[in-house]
């Protein structure tokens, strides 16, 4: 692997620090030096980047990645596609991924059982390009709930997106049998849906005995339980069973909130508000005009969730973009775009965004010490970005915008800079 010198950039570490000019020198997958433009790196055999003044930040972290989503309009056209063109499908969506600047995406549930085992599979023995990923199981839930798509005259398994339990020990078959497969995160679906007829957002089905058996499982095992839940008793339920990973948590109370901020040490959110935000404003080519989402709920639960999400800011919970991005009217390679929804509508500063994605990714990864921010020492993902993210993060969203993605030292997608050449060789 060779080494790469960044020179001539600004750097955007990660922390919420101020970004400053310099060079940064990654040796292998590492980043092996970070200096100011007062103290130039010379290494003899790096290729030098001559960044001129672009913006070198870490890597993106997407938190609720769905690869296996196929840009379908509704659940079932996602299960029904084809198992092998599936496969094929993830492997497309992985690429693209990484290219979009997601350095790391963490799975937040798949649409056949081992989609998301044998994606993250492929990328670490280096088949198939992709992110650093974090595999899911399906969404396990209960008849009658999100995900929960079979018919009544065909109560077959395999017509369902998700797996359905009936009690804690079917519960346990379900989750050993995801642990087996080799799933990172199990993942629960605890709450409704608003476009789940007859289990809205504010549903909270799923007992505390199927819970409790997941938490026992995935805890002997030292794996990661994450759990779609939008309503403020599934939230709670979760953080009572010890569960730290949380998904949308639109609808809060003040115990909800309280029982966030004592946990914040170890909780994340990771709200996936541009679905809400697509449902109402732009899915009408896909039927649902903005009267049918308002009918449906997603008016209140913007604005709920809205407001929750302000207030956990403001508590120093940690929210994290990224979700539910593979839907018709969501679709895939703009997840940037959380980014600047936080600042507009949850009262983030650009800084806090981008600390969302990079600090809290390397984090939410369980690399904290060395994954999310540029430092000596860390992995070396990084983006070479054309502005100023902070003054503009729709930037981060643009392939034009994004010069150049590094992963584990190397190029994802390389620059084309006339600059590039190898140090203390004839240029
Ligand atoms: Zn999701």
């Amino acid at each position: 692997m060779s080494d790469t010198l960044f020179t001539n950039v600004r750097i955007l570490d990660g922390t919420g620090t101020l970004p400053y000019g310099g060079s940064v020198l990654v040796q292998g997958n590492r980043i092996r030096q970070v200096g100011r433009s007062t103290a130039p790196i010379s290494p003899a055999g790096a290729t030098v980047i001559d960044g001129a003044g672009a913006t070198l930040m870490p890597g993106m972290c997407e938190a609720h990645t769905h690869f296996s989503w196929n840009d379908a309009a509704t659940l079932a056209a996602i299960q029904t596609m084809p198992l092998e063109e599936h496969v094929l499908w993830c492997a497309k969506v992985a690429k693209k991924y990484l290219e979009s600047g997601f350095t790391s995406c963490l799975g937040a549930a798949c649409a056949k059982p081992r989609l998301d085992v044998v994606t993250r599979n492929a990328i670490n023995s280096g088949q198939i390009p992709g992110p650093r990923y974090l595999a899911a199981s399906q969404e396990i839930t209960v008849p009658g709930g999100l995900g929960d798509e079979t018919l009544p005259h065909l109560p077959f398994p395999e017509f369902s997106f998700g797996v359905n339990v009936n009690g804690a020990e079917d519960m346990r078959k379900v989750v050993r049998m995801f642990l087996k497969y080799g799933v990172d995160s199990i993942k629960l679906n605890l709450s409704g849906d608003n476009f789940v007829p007859g289990a809205n957002s504010h549903t909270t089905w799923m007992t505390d005995a199927e819970v409790a058996a997941a938490a026992e499982e995935v805890k002997m095992r030292n794996k990661r339980i994450i759990v779609h839940a939008r309503s403020a008793a599934s939230v709670k339920q979760a953080l009572r069973h010890g569960i730290r990973l949380i998904y949308h948590a639109s609808f809060t109370d003040t115990e909800t909130l309280d029982m966030l901020e004592a946990a914040r040490d170890e909780v994340f959110v990771a709200p996936g508000i541009a679905i809400l935000y697509a449902l109402l404003n732009e899915a009408e080519p896909w039927g649902v005009t903005r009267e049918t989402a308002v009918s449906w709920g997603y008016q209140e639960e913007w604005d709920a969730a809205l407001e929750s999400l302000s207030k956990m800011h403001k508590r120093g919970i940690r929210i994290l973009p990224g979700g539910d991005y593979g839907f018709a009217f969501n679709p895939h390679y703009q997840n940037a775009r959380d980014l600047e929804f936080f600042v507009k509508y949850l009262g983030f500063t650009p800084m806090e965004a981008i600390r969302s994605t990079t600090l809290y990714g390397g984090q939410i990864m369980l690399q904290p010490h060395e994954l999310g921010v540029i430092k000596e020492g860390f992995l070396a993902d990084l983006l070479l970005v054309d502005g100023d993210p902070l003054a503009n993060l729709s930037i981060l969203r643009d392939p034009k915008r994004l010069l150049a993605v590094m992963k584990d030292g190397k190029f994802a997608k390389a620059p084309e800079i006339v600059s590039q050449r190898a140090w203390g060789q004839a240029a």
